[in-house]
């Protein structure tokens, strides 16, 4: 069976008019006697109202409930596109993860799929029906609604091409495929024709909304192929693959920035071993994920300054755990908002020396102060201050030649 599983976002599905835009790329795979599986997300800004009602409601809102809740603005855009396609005189009906069933383990709200029940869509497909499946949606093993993380209809389209063994797995979006960094923040970000899964992992994981992190790991662990294209201009978008099927990685493919990064700095803190684990310990049993690390040793070797960063989400509790931290001590506590990190991402650097040098040159040119440094086998990340962040895309942009 030649089975392609199409993925649409919010704003694809955002309006009416959209719905029908979508209803008919649809229409067009069918007619190229494609077997369809459809996955949307709900309709723009649903998902995020929705999250809103449960704050109002409660301040600590059931996690259970919160997964039935924030998953109903797919079931809306399913139906919406399903009766499009009747109209248009297509078989197709709408299905929710949990009757298919999508399964799912792990947590509320951060769930990860690991089952998907195939009998009911086969027989669909085969009668020729079109079914439109909610995507960031499943059930777990109670028999309850679960969620699997913001922008995890990418995920649940790479899992159903995976347990359908699709040929094609497009992800259609607002944007014409991934961009050397985000074409909304920089109009002279370029398309990228082909990128490798660990890149756009980078990318995802460093602020590339485009596309879900999870998604491309799974993407990546199974071997599947995604196109990223646009929902509304008929153009080449981006393939997503494994690095050997790209011949000419330039040292730097793209570049991303973040916004919703704090800065914690605890200033006067012993300077001796275990500080840094009882300071770290606490925060991660409570989930909290501690990015980028930098300790400064005082001159006279007692004290240190200890910075990390952390979701701006996760400030609060990260001041509230701190404080009550009665295994240390220091003499302040600082916090900064005001902060974004900047990352290059690219796999060409494993093997280019002096890709920091020219980094770090080309930000301090343009007088931009570098608060905190990361990095991994194929990216740099540094932390400035956050009215420099598009001084920075620029810069770092025109510096590795991206805009070419
Ligand atoms: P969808 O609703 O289709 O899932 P998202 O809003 O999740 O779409 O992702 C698309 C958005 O990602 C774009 O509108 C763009 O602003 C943003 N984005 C960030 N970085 C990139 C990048 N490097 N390439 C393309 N888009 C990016
Ligand atoms: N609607 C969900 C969200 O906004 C899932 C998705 O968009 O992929 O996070
Ligand atoms: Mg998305």
């Amino acid at each position: 069976m030649k089975i392609v599983v199409l993925k649409f976002g919010g704003t694809s599905v955002g309006t009416i008019e959209k719905i029908k835009k979508v209803a008919s790329i649809i229409g067009n795979y069918r007619k190229k006697n494609y077997k369809v599986i459809v996955v949307s997300s709900a309709m723009r800004g649903v998902t995020n109202d929705l999250i809103k009602k449960s704050r109002q409601i409660s301040k600590n809102f059931s996690e259970s409930e919160y997964d039935v809740l924030v998953s109903s603005g797919e079931q809306v855009a399913c139906s919406l596109i399903a009766g499009r396609l009747k109209y248009n005189g297509f078989k197709s009906r709408s299905w929710l993860g949990w009757q298919i069933p999508i399964l799912t383990q792990g947590p509320h709200k951060n769930s990860r799929i690991n089952q998907i029940n195939k009998n009911k869509i086969i027989s669909y497909l085969k009668e020729g029906g079109i079914p439109i499946i909610t995507g960031f949606q499943g059930m777990n093993n109670d028999q309850r609604i679960t969620t699997i993380g913001r922008g995890g209809s990418d995920a649940s389209a790479i899992m159903l091409a995976k347990f359908f063994k699709a040929q094609r797995c497009v992800i259609y979006t607002d944007v014409e495929g991934v961009y050397t960094t985000d074409p909304n923040k920089f109009n002279k970000a370029k398309k990228i024709k082909v990128i490798s899964y660990e890149e756009m992992l980078e990318m995802a994981s460093l602020g590339a909304k485009v596309m879900q992190p999870v998604s491309i790991q799974d993407a990546r662990l199974n071997r599947i192929d995604i196109e990223v294209k646009s929902s509304f201009i008929k153009k080449s978008g981006t393939l997503i693959t494994k690095k050997s099927n790209i011949i000419n990685s330039k040292i730097v493919t793209g570049i991303t920035s973040t916004y919703n990064d704090s800065k914690v700095t605890l200033v006067g803190v012993k300077d001796k071993p275990g500080v840094a684990a009882s300071i770290f310990k606490p925060l991660s049993t409570n989930s909290i994920n501690v990015d980028m690390v930098v300790q400064n040793i005082s001159a006279n070797g007692k004290e240190t300054d200890l910075t990390f960063t952390i979701k701006t989400e996760d400030l609060n509790k990260t001041k509230k755990i701190i404080i009550e931290n009665k295994r240390i001590k220091f003499r302040k506590l600082l916090f900064d908002k005001r902060v974004s990190k900047i990352s290059i991402i690219g796999v060409g650097m494993i093997t280019t020396p002096g890709v920091t040098f020219r980094m770090f040159q080309a930000l301090a040119n343009k007088k931009i102060n570098i608060q905190v440094i990361s990095t991994s086998e194929i990216k740099i990340s540094v932390l400035v201050d956050k009215k420099d962040t598009k001084k920075a895309l620029i810069v770092l942009h025109k510096e590795f030649k991206l805009n070419k």
